[in-house]
């Protein structure tokens, strides 16, 4: 989230450092502020095994996905969520604070606990899935580069067959790349398949999850928990929680390290105006209803988008180094600090013209899939009726991670403002 600062520029990451010049202040990108200063150093160290981390398309842009979706979506259920917009659309991010703020999370009103009852940092490894790790690579398709749809029990046999295999080399492996991790070899498998990532399954569990609370008729948690299945399904589209280079960091221009926030957050954040009108454009466009699926459909459409996101990296990292060097010829390293001169507004002129449109496509057709989805679990729940004009009682909160404190949220603002 950023508490837009006149002077910020989103997605700036202090991943690369050293020689540039005279000073520059850039703030970095809030999520990847606490990336570097929370656990994501300690729970994603160096791994084979492929971790991608959690982090979020940002504030701004999950806020723009749940609002567009809401827009969208047709029927009772969005009547329902349209009497709650700015319920979903504050609370589009409340998932990766479930992770980057777990001291302020319990502080929060009663309804809006995660459903899986984590707080913490094991949340972070349910916002991504590396599909081009060591385990799950060989198993993708080599024509179409899909990942087959696995249970969450066939993805931790393989894990299970890795360590059985390895034995104890794997386990002071893993321990050699994730000093955090205290457990034991009986433990390892499950260790291992949560840092590769829990994302399709969390986003079907979800999905299941708003189901029984529609079937219940409990409005007020449906809402909620199409707030979070928006969220899920948005980190489903976002290409760099879909692989093992979740942060440009293998490539071989170091510039490239940190484009993970400067794509998800700053390009929708310092473009924020075309991502709302290409949102709109596609709302007014309306267009057919997507066909439902039955129970196995979901999954492999689930499957189906995080292996697309991976097959878009490629094209991203290069984009971005292209930029990069047609804006800083020659430069290779930069000083600390100076973030702010490397990814100014004519880099990210420049990035967006590579970029933008890739980005808004995967935003939009995010939010259409957010959509398919509610519906989907609507028709699951046999299509209950909900009480028209049903209003959520929670209030809007916002978190400000800066000050470490909660403060009233303002839908006409939305997340730019100093709290
Ligand atoms: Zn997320």
């Amino acid at each position: 989230m950023s508490f837009g600062q006149k002077d910020h520029i989103p997605g700036n990451v202090e991943g690369t450092v050293v020689r540039m010049g005279t000073t520059a202040h850039s703030k970095p990108h809030a999520c990847w502020a606490r990336l570097l200063g929370t656990a994501i150093l300690v729970w994603f160290g160096l791994a084979a095994i492929a971790p991608a981390p959690g982090w979020c398309w940002g504030a701004v842009a999950h806020g723009l996905l749940a609002r567009a979706a809401v827009d969208r979506m047709p029927g009772p259920v969005g009547d329902l969520l349209r009497a709650n917009r700015d319920f979903l659309y504050c609370y589009s991010v409340l998932p990766d604070q479930w992770w980057g703020s777990p001291d302020l999370i319990p502080k929060l009103p009663r309804g809006l606990e995660n459903p899986s009852g984590i707080i913490g940092i094991r949340e972070q490894g349910r916002h991504h899935v590396a599909v081009d790790g060591d385990l799950y690579a060989p198993l993708r398709d080599p024509r179409s580069g899909l990942l087959p749809v696995m249970t969450r029990d066939q993805a931790r046999l393989l894990f299970k067959k890795h360590v059985d295999r390895e034995g104890r080399a794997a386990l002071d492996r893993f321990r050699a790349e994730n000093k955090w991790y205290k457990g034991g070899l009986k433990e390892l498998p499950q260790a291992m398949f949560e840092k590769a990532g829990e994302l399709p399954w969390v986003t079907v569990e979800t999905l299941d999850e708003l189901t029984r609370a529609m079937k219940a008729n409990d409005w007020s948690r449906a809402a909620f928990l199409a707030t979070v299945l928006s969220h899920y399904v948005g980190d489903t589209y976002t290409p760099l929680h879909t692989v093992h280079n979740y942060n440009g960091q293998l490539h071989p221009n170091p510039l490239v390290k940190g484009i993970h926030g400067r794509w998800e957050s700053g390009l929708v954040e310092n473009f924020e105006d075309r991502f709302v009108a290409r949102l709109a454009k596609t709302t007014r466009a309306g267009g057919p209803p997507a066909a439902l699926d039955g129970p196995e459909g979901v999954a492999a459409q689930v499957f189906r988008t995080v292996s697309e996101s991976c097959s878009l990296v490629d094209a991203m990292l290069d984009q971005e180094d292209e930029a990069l060097k047609a804006r800083h010829p020659g430069v290779t390293v930069v000083e600390k600090g100076q973030w702010g001169q490397i990814y100014d507004s004519v880099y990210y002129a420049s990035f967006f013209e590579r970029q933008g449109q890739s980005c808004m496509d995967r935003l939009d057709a995010s939010a259409d899939a957010s959509v398919w989805l509610w519906r989907v679990a609507w028709e699951r729940a046999g299509r209950p009726e909900p009480p028209r004009g049903f209003k959520i009682s929670i209030p809007l909160l916002l978190i400000d991670w800066r000050n470490n404190t909660i403060v009233p949220f303002d839908p006409n603002v939305g997340f730019r403002r100093d709290p």
